[in-house]
């Protein structure tokens, strides 16, 4: 076989799919496994595909079977492992050629990544794939930092692999240094919310309504036709309609209620506080599976207060379920419009200039947010240019009009009936502290000023005052 086009590093779940659809594309591609037996599993299932891989052993081997200049793609575990093979690869890649990392890397690793290959004549760039085994396999979105050059330099292979939605590709470059990286954070983030409001919503259906499995599932494939048309909303009804094939019970009612999670969610919301942005909702969702491990601790919290003042949801049901829909689409718009501030602020504090219309567009296919919804907001973002918030989108503020009034119920006769929907409550809470032209924050700079001499702004002079409490404090 001629030389391969494109090396990778890391034959786990990703960087083995990955692998096969570069090389199903018509592109030759040499392989790299920490783990050699790995490498030899995955050359012998990839039956035709075989003629177009190189499998090696070394990772000389692997520079050694690309055509220079060489870009190589390190699909390994997050964190040092991606140091340790970016060191290694420094001592068999030559000038000019491009590191990949394409894992889910934090995005200060992956700027620091750049300045210290900085001289160092390789190019570096820092790639999110979303998509999970499915993505990579067939088709994920990609988001893509580093220089416009060195993205041109691989874009054909990105594209070709990509997802497509109505022909477009799902992969573009964002920005340089950790755009593409930071990118992928925010939509984990974002998926954190989504899906943490989607629970919430099931955990009314099954504890407000008394409804079974399948018959949520039934509800949930409903608004699949509808303004919750996404791959999350879909995956939920096929999950709650299947039954466990040891028992016959339906799956859900056998899988323990705690939810892990590996630091993009996390790394969301320390990144939202560090540029000073709410993500109300986001915050909820990783706190939400934070709580949700201690399952000891909530069983012996529900022996010691028990359940009681829990209550069934009350009204017409068809009401609920209608309200229940709107209140998981106004969630969604208020987690969306923070994700979105939160990479706006990143865009402005890193340099990037984010282009938002195109992030929303790559997200519409391939990735694990996919959904009807975000062609509405590339929409609103080609619509209105530059926007402080998408709240503040004219489609937006429509939908988030005609959606608020059932948030608004389904959360106080959550909190009545004794039910927790912390993403879909802060969410609300977020959405009616925004729009709250005068707030409560006067009364916080007094207190300030009363304790610390902090001082305050008024209302109708400019300048730094103090009240009549000065020096009581
Ligand atoms: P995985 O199935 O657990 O595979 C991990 C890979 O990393 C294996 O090839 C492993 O090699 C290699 N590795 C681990 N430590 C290493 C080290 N110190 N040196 C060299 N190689 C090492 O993981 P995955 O799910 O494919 O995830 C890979 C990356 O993609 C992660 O950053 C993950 O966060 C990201 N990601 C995952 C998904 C998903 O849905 N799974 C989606 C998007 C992004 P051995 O075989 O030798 O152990």
């Amino acid at each position: 076989m001629e030389k391969a086009e494109i090396g990778l590093i890391g034959l786990g779940v990703m960087g083995s799919n990955l692998a096969l659809n570069i090389a199903e594309n018509g592109h030759p591609i040499a392989v790299f496994n920490r783990t050699t037996s790995r490498t030899g599993t995955f050359f012998e299932a990839a039956g035709d595909l075989r003629k177009m891989i190189v499998p090696c052993t070394t990772l000389a081997e692997l520079a050694d079977a690309i055509k220079p200049p060489r870009p190589v793609i390190i699909m390994v575990q997050a964190g040092q492992p991606v140091d340790e093979q970016i060191a290694a690869l420094r001592e068999v890649l030559s000038a000019g050629d491009i590191i990949i990392d394409a894992g889910n890397a934090n995005f200060r690793d992956t700027i620091r990544r750049f300045s210290e290959l900085d001289g160092s004549g390789l190019t570096f760039i820092g790639m999110g794939v979303s998509g999970g085994e499915e993505g990579a396999r067939h088709g994920p979105s990609i988001m893509v930092g580093g220089t416009e050059d060195s993205y041109k330099r691989v874009e054909k292979i990105l594209i070709d692999i990509s997802a497509k939605f109505e022909g477009e590709p799902c992969a573009a470059w964002l920005g340089t240094g950790g755009a593409g990286h930071f990118v992928k954070t925010i939509h984990n983030g974002i998926e954190y919310a989504d899906m943490q409001m989607i629970a919430e919503i099931y955990g009314v259906l099954r504890d407000g309504l008394g409804m079974k499995p399948k018959e949520i599932g039934a509800v949930f494939a409903e608004w699949n036709k509808g303004r919750l048309n996404s791959y999350l909303i879909e995956i939920t009804a096929t999950v709650l309609a299947a039954d466990d094939l040891d028992t016959g019970k339906p799956i859900v009612e056998m899988i323990l209620d705690r939810a892990g999670q590996k630091g993009t969610g996390k790394w969301s919301v320390i990144e939202a506080q560090t540029l000073g942005v709410s993500a109300t909702a986001i915050e909820a969702a990783v706190s939400a599976r934070i709580l949700s491990s201690l399952k000891d601790e909530r069983l012996a919290a529900e022996k010691a207060y028990g359940t009681g003042g829990v209550s069934k949801f009350s009204g017409n049901r068809d009401k609920v379920l209608h309200d229940l829909e709107l209140a998981l689409f106004a969630g969604k718009i208020a987690a969306y419009a923070q994700g979105f501030a939160v990479m706006d602020a990143a865009s402005k504090q890193f340099g990037w200039n984010l282009p938002m219309p195109t992030i929303a567009k790559i997200w519409r296919a391939g990735c694990i947010i996919r959904s009807q919804f975000l062609g509405t907001l590339a929409d609103a973002f080609e619509k209105s240019g530059a926007l402080a918030n998408l709240l503040m989108a004219p489609a937006f503020i429509e939908m988030m009009k005609e959606a608020h009034p059932s948030l608004r119920r389904i959360v106080a006769q959550a909190a009545e009936a004794g039910l927790p929907t912390p993403a879909l409550s802060s969410a609300l809470a977020y959405f009616d502290s925004y729009r709250q032209g005068r707030g409560t924050s006067n009364l916080i700079q007094a207190q300030r000023d009363y304790f610390g001499a902090h001082g305050f702004e008024r209302i109708d002079a400019p300048g730094a005052h103090h009240g009549p409490w000065a020096g009581g404090g």
